[in-house]
């Protein structure tokens, strides 16, 4: 949500977290027990335990990803873009502190290189230490190298090209602001490798329609091949959960069944939400996400 839009006027509920995303719609877990909540430099940090989610990972009162339902985001972000391409051999994460895109990244035996730029060295530090389930030992994989920078900073500095670029970014608000602009994507575009793929956190589409719109229409500049998929993510509230996918290769979103079901078997990938028939069916739009790109008649699958 923008500066611009209304706020909601604090509310405060003991015992009870209460997120603070939309005006006018509000999502609350109860507090099991807290376990962490502090101010870093750059945003506030909680964790506490709720019944029906598990861990809870929150950064200035916006959830970012909980213990038992990370899998459906975290898969379909990494996976999707990984298996399309079929030959990846360098990863690029923006933001991602947690950990949990860099686990099923690491799943992926024939990546060579996985570059993670976080801009805020404490959210990796008490994510090992509270969440330790998310990254799973991944941050100690030697393919792995952490740099502390601004996104977008990086972005626009880097010489590097990367196969696969996942923006696991916050919400368009604070530091994640970066993450969203035109100037970013277009040095996204010049560190990826020839026959690349990038794939961005897009908000929900129906709380956060500009989210897709602002991403497609730069993407639509940007990229021969430009696309929204989805899946469904219980603690972001509000419906189908959507990611951005730009390329100039159109084939990587037209990949054939049966060659993405020889790669994930290849790869001996365990999974709990992909499959290769959910990686072809995340792409199809149900219409008022697809009326929100511009020219969509060019997303036919
Ligand atoms: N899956 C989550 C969601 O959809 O809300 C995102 C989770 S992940 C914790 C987001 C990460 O992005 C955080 O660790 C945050 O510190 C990082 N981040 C925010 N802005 C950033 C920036 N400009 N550059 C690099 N990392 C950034």
């Amino acid at each position: 949500m923008s500066d611009e839009k209304p706020i909601n006027e604090p509310i405060e509920i003991p015992g009870w977290w209460i997120e603070d995303l939309h005006y006018g719609y509000r999502q609350m877990l109860k507090i099991e027990k807290l376990y962490y909540d502090s101010k870093t430099e750059s945003q506030r940090i909680m964790v506490f335990e709720n019944q029906t989610f598990g861990r809870v990972l929150t950064l200035d009162n916006i959830l970012q990803t909980t213990e038992k339902d990370e899998f459906m985001y975290h898969e379909m972000m990494a996976h999707v873009p990984i298996l399309a391409h079929g030959a990846v051999h360098s990863v690029l994460i923006i933001g991602g502190g947690d950990g949990g895109m860099l686990k099923q990244v690491v799943k992926h035996k024939a990546i060579g290189r996985i570059v993670q730029v976080e801009i805020d060295p404490e959210v990796i530090e008490f994510s090992k230490k509270y969440l330790p389930m998310l990254s799973d030992g991944a941050f100690d994989d030697p393919r792995f190298e952490l740099v502390i920078s601004d996104g977008a900073k990086y972005a626009a500095e880097a010489e590097e090209q990367f196969d696969v670029i996942i923006v696991d970014s916050t919400d368009p608000v604070g530091p994640g602001k970066a993450l969203f602009t035109e100037e970013f994507y277009t040095n996204l575009s010049r560190l990826l490798a020839d026959g690349g793929v990038v794939v961005t956190q897009n908000g929900i589409p129906f709380t956060q329609a500009d989210e897709v719109i602002n991403t497609m229409a730069a993407f639509r500049k940007l990229f021969v091949d430009y696309a929204c998929y989805t899946s469904t993510v219980p603690g972001y509230a509000g419906g189908q959960m959507c990611y951005g996918w730009g390329t100039n290769d159109p084939n990587l979103r037209k990949v054939p069944l049966e060659v993405l079901q020889r790669r994930y078997e290849a790869e001996k990938l365990e999974t709990k939400y992909y499959t290769p028939e959910v990686h072809i069916a995340s792409f199809a739009l149900p219409k008022y996400i697809k009326d929100l790109i511009p020219e969509r008649e060019a997303l036919t699958l």
